[in-house]
């Protein structure tokens, strides 16, 4: 199964995608933690991204393309993976289909968390004075601006998987574990 979750910045899909790939054994694919581990090794990929990840903006769309289609040909992605904060525009996603389909394989869900802005805002700031660990693009500054680039070039894509009829939206403001029932419930009735 191929899954994508979808959602703003800070939504939760990080924390789903681990819990999937707990409970079902679906590897997480994160183009933001491949990048942040390109930046930490270094690598010009890292060197390129790095201050426009810092700035919240987003990194090229060949990038991500060429990052996720290598790491999908690792033999742990066989039955399936899950991607979380890719694809972020449409581009991304016609590629996304492009790459699944010379596989013979296809994204079966779209899974939207929904959550509200303000909310968004008042989780970055908690952490901030829990004093948890940071990263560099979390703080409430950069997030307005992520959530601006959310909107303007990711949100697009509701309609397009609308229109594929894969698209799923479930209240991304529950607790953690009432958000992976739901997204439990859905995958059980594929
Ligand atoms: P969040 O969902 O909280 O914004 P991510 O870890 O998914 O966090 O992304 C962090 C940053 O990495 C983004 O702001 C962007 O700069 C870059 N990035 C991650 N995924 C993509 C992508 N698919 N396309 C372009 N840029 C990306």
């Amino acid at each position: 199964m191929n899954l994508v979750l979808f959602g703003p910045p800070g939504a939760g899909k990080g924390t789903q995608s681990k819990i999937l790939t707990e409970k079902r054994g679906l590897p997480q694919l994160s183009t933001g933690d491949m990048l942040r581990a390109a930046i930490e090794a270094g690598t010009p990929l890292g060197l390129a991204c790095k201050a426009l990840m810092a700035k919240g903006e987003l990194v090229p769309d060949e990038t991500v393309i060429g990052i996720i289609a290598d790491r999908y040909d690792q033999p742990d992605c066989k039955n399936g993976a899950v991607f979380d904060g890719f694809p972020r525009t449409i581009p991304q996603a016609e590629a996304l289909d492009k790459m699944l389909e010379r596989r013979r394989r296809q994204i079966d869900m779209v899974i939207e968390l929904k959550v509200d802005d303000a909310a968004l805002l008042a989780r970055v700031e908690a952490r901030i004075k829990a004093g948890g660990v940071l990263r560099s693009d979390d703080t409430p500054e950069t997030l307005t601006h992520r959530l601006g680039v959310y909107y303007k070039n990711t949100a697009p894509l509701i309609g397009y998987y609308q229109g594929q009829g894969k698209l799923k939206t479930i209240d991304g403001m529950a607790g953690i574990e009432a958000v992976t029932s739901q997204i439990a419930s859905l995958l059980d009735a594929i």
